[in-house]
């Protein structure tokens, strides 16, 4: 066989394998090691391991390559080695790699280089996305896949941060369902809860981009909109009572429609999520006792709008 055969063979390999001479000079860098670190073959063929381009590190954060190099070690006793390391990526983090060296010989044993194999530590990789996956459980409502409270939360942060720093306008919007109760005592809670995803899906898309949609609890959603002024605020709560009433929620005699009640307030830079949101939640209140689906804004100096 062609060298450039075994060559593709080890390319094919997603793992990192590399060859250093008795000298650790690497005389080969497989694709796999260019996907993990970064460095391409042109930049690590002919480099020593001792050049310190991957600078490995322990655990504990100690250098590897001045003294306890794993490659050195087994050049000096032959002996195959494995170790749990960081290389040093070329943008520059640190990843996690199990790294496995063998020595290699010539046919009177005497050892004429190196090979090592790493790979992406897996119970790393496992740790990160359970983080992530984590994450995603604790600011998601799984219901309606909207964010949950902790989601509006970190959301009113952020825009309460850019309106007492850029003055950057922001209201919050307050939706409840009407007459929710009588959906699950006439058609079940299933019925109940596959209407909460109808209202859910149709109060995102009645929104723009930039705004955002929350569970709030219940029968209840938040939305916070950035960028908002009056006008854009009525255009807003009158968009999402119109979508909502337009939409229906399938149940076995036909088709049901459900409508909401809405309340909104602009924020001021002292507000809290609680301040903000109970100034909004009065509004829905007389959204509620004005007959129901329908809506009434405080617009601070503006005064309060309903229709
Ligand atoms: P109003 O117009 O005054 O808002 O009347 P309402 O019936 O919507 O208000 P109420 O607060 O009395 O009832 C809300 C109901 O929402 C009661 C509760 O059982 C129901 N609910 C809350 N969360 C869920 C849920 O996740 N799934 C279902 N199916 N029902 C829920
Ligand atoms: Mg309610
Ligand atoms: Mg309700």
């Amino acid at each position: 066989m062609e060298p450039d055969f075994y060559k593709g063979i080890l390319n094919c390999i997603s793992d990192g394998v590399y060859f250093v001479d008795p000298n650790r000079r690497i005389t080969f860098w497989n694709q796999g090691a260019e996907r993990i670190s970064g460095y391409s073959a042109g930049e690590m063929e002919g480099k020593s391991c001792a050049d310190n381009l991957l600078r490995h590190i322990d655990d504990s954060g100690s250098q590897l390559c001045n003294g306890m190099c794993p490659l050195a070690q087994t050049l000096k006793d032959g002996k195959p080695s494995e170790n749990d390391v960081f290389l040093h990526h070329k943008n520059g983090h640190r990843v996690p790699v199990t790294v496995r060296v063998s020595p290699m010989r010539d046919d009177k044993g005497a050892i004429i280089g190196a090979v090592e194999i790493f790979y992406e530590t897996l119970q790393r990789q496992n740790l990160l996305c359970e983080l992530s996956e984590l994450r995603h459980k604790a600011i998601c409502d799984h219901l309606t896949g909207l964010g949950n409270r902790l989601a509006a939360h970190e959301e009113f942060a952020r825009r309460v941060y850019e309106l007492q720093r850029y003055d950057i306008p922001f209201g919050l919007i307050f939706v409840d369902v009407d007459h929710f109760k009588s959906v699950n005592d006439t058609y079940g809670h299933e019925t109940g809860d596959q209407a909460l995803v109808v209202v859910s899906r149709t109060l995102v898309n009645s929104l723009r981009a930039d705004d955002t949609v929350c569970r709030w609890g219940g029968e209840e959603f938040l939305a916070i909109l950035p960028q908002v002024n009056e006008t854009t605020f009525r255009a807003v709560a009158e968009r999402m009572r119109r979508f909502v009433e337009s939409s229906t929620v399938p149940v076995p005699d036909g088709e049901i429609k459900l409508t909401v009640s809405i309340g909104g307030a602009m924020a001021v830079p002292s507000d809290s999520i609680e301040s903000l949101v109970a100034r909004a939640d009065a509004m829905m209140y007389q959204a509620k006792d004005s007959g129901r689906n329908c809506w009434a804004l405080d617009c601070g100096t503006g005064g309060v709008i309903c229709a």
